[in-house]
């Protein structure tokens, strides 16, 4: 089978635990002309349903008519990023999902031709298993703990045998040396870097699923020109992301908020695998 009449070309899959700045990365990629940002492509599986919050799955800024989600999928298989490729006139997809299943999945049913490159976004575990407690206040520290353990070691599995490049990058470098992460990384992608991405804010993307705050003040952004609809927001994040400036800030709020006994739960079951990660 030739691949010459398709046009997606490149599959960028990001990868690594939720609450690591996975959406904010795809973001940033998908203000490039050239680059469809997904968001949480899994999500395609279930358009128009309902989620777990009440929210019905669909485009994150489109109330309506979404160009790119707003009409119905061919059925699962190897053409959801040509038709994403189709629909949005750009030759790279960018898949966010962080389920390890879906991704062998997708990059088993991509035709050769296709480049295949996997980004995994890490983060200090601490973070991430603070952004968990302050979503699930009920939730065990050594829980979460043991759930981001297990999805780095598949994380890294994955990397392992991963058949085509792979980049590691930690979002604190991502938060703070914004500029010479982006442009370093879509070299490797081969993509030119462009200042647009660094200002990805008013862009106009199409994205399932993903972080709800970096969403939010994205669509605050576009609501001074348009008249989207605001992506719903939970009301712990709705505070701290309202006052939030539309710039890159490092998010290190689990240095002040995590409790002594939450740290000691996290390093007894994951402070070794942290390691690498620790900032
Ligand atoms: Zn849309």
């Amino acid at each position: 089978m030739t691949n010459s009449g398709r046009r997606n070309k490149t599959v960028v899959f990001i990868c690594g635990a939720g609450h690591s700045g996975t959406t904010l990365l795809g973001l940033m990629l998908g203000a490039h002309p050239a680059v469809c940002f997904a968001g949480e492509a899994w999500n395609s599986t279930r358009l128009g349903t309902t989620d777990a919050h009440g929210r019905t799955v669909g485009c994150n800024f489109c109330a309506d008519g979404c160009p790119v989600w707003g009409s119905p999928l061919p059925p699962p298989g190897p053409d959801l990023y040509e038709v994403l490729a189709r629909r949005s006139g750009r030759s790279f997809a960018v898949d966010s999902t962080k389920a390890v299943g879906w991704i062998d999945q997708q990059a088993a049913l991509l035709p050769g031709a296709v480049q295949r490159h996997l980004v995994m976004l890490a983060r200090d575990g601490r973070a991430v298993v603070n952004s968990g407690l302050r979503k699930y206040p009920d939730a065990r520290p050594a829980e979460l703990a043991s759930e981001w353990v297990a999805q780095i070691r598949r994380t890294e599995d994955l990397a392992a045998r991963w058949p085509g490049t792979v980049s590691r990058l930690h979002y604190e470098d991502l938060a703070t040396h914004t500029k010479d992460v982006l442009s370093h990384l879509s070299a490797t992608l081969g993509l030119s870097f462009l200042p647009a991405m660094l200002d990805f804010w008013a862009s106009v993307q199409h994205p399932l699923g993903g972080n709800e705050g970096t969403q939010h003040i994205m669509a605050r952004e576009r609501a001074l020109r348009t008249a989207d609809r605001t992506v719903a927001l939970d009301r712990t994040k709705r505070a701290y992301y309202l006052g939030h400036p539309p710039t890159i800030v490092l998010d290190l709020r689990w240095r002040e908020e995590m409790s002594e006994s939450a740290l000691r739960a996290f390093d007894a079951i994951a402070g070794e695998t942290n390691a690498p990660y620790a900032r």
